[in-house]
């Protein structure tokens, strides 16, 4: 299920291929279509026992010989960039890539071990135990082919009327993440009263990342609709269907799909929270959508007596009444057949697995070959019973030092921030006071939730892997709608223990920092306290900041939309925000692709002001730390530690696919970006460097502040 306002630090990287909520997620024409299994990465890869340790200043990632006033990035990572070339199976590689892969293989070991069958297993360890165990049982899944399929292909075959779509569009939601089959359903806060849990409805149906990939005439997006023309009909004659069929079928799925792509809104146009508000009675949806059984939706999704519904976009499901009214059943059956065989890819043979890769990644993305079989299957564990495993990962790996030192070191930033505010020139003393109380609401996240979720009620077997990931996804699908109705739980995460990354959520008004981003190299005990708040310090002060950014500063301190902004007080916050859009939109992301930076200020704000914050923060702390000989040794001065310490969370590289994806669905900047566009805004770093007006990295009185 959606959360609607989740800002994450960075983009979620794919999980197999699956389409799911935030992040992503396979043609070949003709006959010899399938991608040969020696593509599988066959990197030798083992499970670790101990994560690998890098500083969190790291000096042989750093390129000695660039100037770090003509460009700070390639000073910095230049080394990060050609020792750590993009993996095979990775559509772009980072240091948080890099971590977040030692996480997994530190997994992989302790799944190894938990899947042995041992009357000593814990019931958590039993049951992501044989979820592991059943994944990786290929022989097994080859031997079924696309039999775990033929339940729902039967279903669908069986409708007779349009009006039993309801029924079987209420049992494929609980069984599918996102919102692939024709609209997504969940629940979440609502808006105007972040207390209670509401019912969502929202836009949906599409098979391509965005709505844009529908409707953009450039010459690559008609080449890639053309590519997921030739995959939908592949996908389709796996399934059985004959080659004539199928390639009907798939001109069917993108006549439906782009109709509804362009009744939906774009991103941009989603970042404001009141065009995506519009709660009503079940009767007015159901006058949107005549067509549509709503009540017998509802009760098979045991919402009988739901009160209200927030319909994100109402025109959306008018468009939706129109084309069930217009499109024929046997078109929909097509639709359905391929959300049903699309969705359900990755759980089935390896023909399915490497064709959807083949498109969603190899073509999308430009990843070379599919992930290790032990990777996909440790991202299910994670994904499908994320607070089991992450359970025993913080057991290994997660110390009461750090988390006492990360918390203090957010507290820090907290007041950094106070005082900030206290100090902005642009802002009234009446929003001043209303931001600080903001502030103090804020509920700080360090770690891994306080209560486990407990998955007892879902039944995993050893050798059942479609079924598995079958009912986890049912079990999370009616956790998510039990909740309808109900006061919000506060102490909920949206992110597992493990998870390299870190959000901010304004209707909850926290932020969030799993066990997984709080190691090194980016939470780095072993290192003065500089490189630490330059790198996890900044990561802190981004959440923070995005309680106040576009998005989040619609919501007040208990998460309810509600303007608490005088209006003079907005328009110098937007005049101030211009600059840095303005700042970004110069650069380029890939062949003469630009940063939409509409989509990307909530970010490069955030990582502005974030940066300040921490500086602000380390100042305060321990300025006069003691460095031990080593890094004495290293040469650099304390703030010159804590921007390289800054800088180093970023280094990456990126395919030239990956980045035209990113073009259109990420709201953050590249890497190279988020480091060059916010030290070249600050005289701090202009000092810290001794670079000279005019230098690249000093923007001098064209410099955006606004935090
Ligand atoms: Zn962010």
């Amino acid at each position: 299920m959606k959360r609607m306002w989740i800002a994450l630090l960075v983009a979620m990287p794919l999980v197999a291929q699956q389409p799911k909520p935030a992040p992503e997620k396979p043609s070949q024409p003709g006959p010899p279509p399938m991608v040969a299994p020696s593509q599988v990465n066959t990197i030798p890869e083992h499970p670790l026992t101990v994560l690998p340790y890098t500083p969190s200043l790291d000096v042989p990632s750093m390129d000695l010989a660039a100037d770090p006033c003509a460009d700070f990035y390639q000073y910095t990572c230049g080394g990060w960039m050609k020792n750590n070339p993009i993996p095979p199976d990775q559509a772009s590689w980072s240091v948080y890539g890099k971590l977040a892969q030692e996480n997994e293989q530190f997994l992989w070991g302790v799944l190894e071990d938990v899947a042995k069958p041992s009357p000593d297993r814990t019931a958590v360890q039993q049951k992501i135990g044989d979820y592991f165990a059943s994944c990786m049982d290929e022989q097994r899944i080859e031997s079924l082919g696309a039999k775990p399929l033929q339940p729902v292909l039967d279903k669908i075959a069986a409708l007779k009327t349009k009006k039993q779509l309801a029924a079987l569009l209420a049992d494929q939601h609980q069984k599918d993440y996102g919102s692939g089959w024709m609209f997504g359903f969940g629940s979440d806060q609502d808006f105007g009263d972040a207390t209670q849990v509401i019912a969502f409805a929202h836009a949906g149906g599409l098979g391509l990342p965005d709505r844009d990939y529908y409707l953009k005439t450039d010459a690559k997006s008609k080449e890639i609709r053309d590519k997921y023309l030739q995959h939908v009909a592949k996908m389709l004659e796996l399934t059985g269907e004959s080659a004539a069929q199928s390639k009907k079928d798939a001109a069917t799925v993108m006549r439906i799909e782009t109709s509804l792509a362009k009744a939906s809104l774009t991103r941009v146009e989603r970042r404001n929270p009141y065009n995506l508000y519009h709660k009503m009675s079940p009767a007015k949806l159901e006058a949107l959508t005549p067509s549509f059984d709503w009540p017998a939706y509802f009760a098979d999704n045991g919402l009988s007596n739901i009160s209200t519904i927030n319909v994100t976009e109402p025109k959306f499901f008018q468009a939706l009444n129109k084309e069930i009214q217009s499109v024929p059943l046997s078109d929909w059956k097509a639709y359905l057949r391929w959300h049903a065989v699309h969705s359900r890819a990755p759980y089935l043979s390896s023909e399915f697995v490497n064709e959807n890769f083949a498109f969603f990644s190899q073509t999308l993305r430009g990843v070379k070959v599919l992930p290790a079989r032990w990777k996909r299957c440790v991202r299910y564990v994670d994904r499908d019973l994320g607070e089991a495993l992450g359970e025993e990962f913080v057991r290994r790996t997660f110390t009461a030092d750090t988390k006492a030192k990360t918390v203090d070191m957010t507290r820090r930033i907290e007041a950094a921030m106070e005082q900030e505010i206290k100090n902005l020139d642009w802002m009234t003393d009446a929003t001043k006071q209303r931001a600080i109380e903001k502030l103090h609401d804020v509920a700080n996240k360090v770690g891994y939730p306080d209560r486990w979720r407990d998955y007892s009620s879902v039944d995993v077997k050893p050798d059942d892997f479609f079924g598995n990931a079958t009912r986890a996804t049912v079990f999370a699908s009616r956790r998510e709608l039990a909740k309808i109705g109900k006061p919000v739980d506060r102490g909920e995460w949206g992110m597992t223990p493990p998870t390299v990354n870190a959000y901010y959520n304004p209707q909850m008004n926290d932020i969030n920092f799993p066990a997984g981003v709080l190691q090194p190299p980016l939470y780095d005990p072993k290192e003065d306290d500089a490189p630490n708040y330059g790198n996890t310090g900044s990561t802190i002060g981004h959440e923070l900041t995005h309680a106040f950014d576009d998005e989040g500063s619609q919501f007040d301190g208990q998460g309810n939309l509600k303007n608490w902004w005088t209006p003079e007080d907005k328009k110098n916050f937007d005049e101030r925000v211009q600059c840095v859009r303005d700042q970004y939109a110069q650069y380029t992301i890939v062949d003469d692709i630009k940063i939409n930076s509409k989509l990307t200020s909530g970010e490069d704000v955030a990582d502005l002001g974030g940066t300040l914050l921490a500086y602000v923060a380390w100042k305060e702390a321990d300025p006069n730390e003691a460095l031990t000989p080593e890094q004495q040794a290293q040469g650099f001065t304390p703030d010159q530690r804590f921007f390289i310490g800054f800088a180093q969370w970023a280094c990456e590289n990126e395919r030239p696919e990956n980045l035209r994806v990113n073009a259109i669905t990420n709201p953050h900047s590249p890497g190279k970006y988020r480091i060059n566009g916010i030290v070249s805004n600050m005289p701090e770093f202009q000092k810290a460097f001794n670079c000279k007006d005019g230098n690249p990295m000093v923007r001098g009185a064209n410099s955006c502040k606004v935090w």
